[in-house]
């Protein structure tokens, strides 16, 4: 197979953030239209119903199983990035493709005195790009992480423990602002993303392989599935947006950190 033979599916795990989205979508839409070598690729936006908290793990899970039979390897994309000069071709191996424009983020509009420094070099979370192979190999993302935080490093650990080779391509995007749930504004880890490091260090405590968490205890229903009108003459049907309701419960734990609603 030729490398841009390989079809691409890009799931948007999303709820509440819809400037962001009213972006996202034209954005996405005239990138991939300029690019010298044409790319096959979908959009899922998957929302999640309200009532619980977000749930970004078992959203991107659902998003892969929405997309994985029509799609070659799949595309985690947070909303609140916008390509200016990243490469989303075929990987063969797990590789984030986002790299400047994400190092240093407000805890909020407008608060550029205080930032969140990310470790690039550590991190697989914004854009990352999975063969669909190596996706359903670590049984994609753990279902447990509600709120804010850590299933990106679960994500890593499934990946490292398993000796599965990674790349990198150093992309950049034009990141938008928005409150971040991790942190309060004086830049101090918030309740929830305390409850959830817990989560991550007891989930890994063991020091075997967590198992059955993921794909294979995935449950959901689909709400409803519109197309989105990306603007383009062809674009109908290439974007779809589905709401979901997720069969999962949080912990205590994580609802009482989240004031009992979503983040
Ligand atoms: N997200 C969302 N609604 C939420 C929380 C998260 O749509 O209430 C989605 C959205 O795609 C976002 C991604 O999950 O870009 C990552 O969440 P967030 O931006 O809060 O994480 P951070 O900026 O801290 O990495
Ligand atoms: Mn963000």
């Amino acid at each position: 197979m030729d490398a841009n033979e390989h079809r691409l599916h890009i799931v948007v795990p999303y709820r509440d953030r819809a400037e962001h989205l009213r972006q996202f979508v034209p954005w996405l839409t005239a990138y991939f239209a300029r690019l010298a070598v044409p790319l096959d690729y979908r959009v899922t936006v998957v929302e999640q119903d309200a009532g619980l908290p977000f749930n970004r793990g078992a959203l991107k899970n659902a998003g892969f199983v929405l997309g994985a039979e029509g799609s070659d390897y799949t595309c985690l994309h947070d909303v609140d990035y916008l390509p200016l000069d990243a490469d989303y071709s075929w990987a063969a191996e797990p590789t984030p493709i986002l790299w400047h424009g994400a190092e240093n983020r407000p805890v909020a509009p407008g608060r550029s005195d205080r930032t969140v420094t990310s470790n690039l070099e550590s991190t697989m979370g914004g854009v990352l790009l999975v063969p669909n192979g190596v996706f359903r190999q670590i049984d994609g993302y753990s279902n447990q992480y509600w709120g804010w935080g850590y299933e990106d490093f679960d994500f890593s650990l499934r990946i490292r423990a398993r000796r599965l080779p990674t790349g990198r391509r150093k992309g950049t995007f034009r990141p938008l602002d928005h409150d971040n749930d991790g942190f309060t504004p004086e830049a101090v880890p918030t309740p929830i993303s305390l409850v959830n490091r817990r989560m991550f260090q007891h989930l890994w405590s063991t020091g075997k392989l967590p198992q059955g968490d993921g794909l294979s205890s995935l449950s959901f229903e689909v709400l409803d599935r519109t197309p989105c009108d990306d603007g383009t003459p062809d674009g109908r049907g290439r974007w779809e947006h589905v709401r979901i309701h997720l069969n999962h419960a949080p912990h205590p734990d994580q609802l009482a950190a989240c004031g009992g609603q979503g983040t």
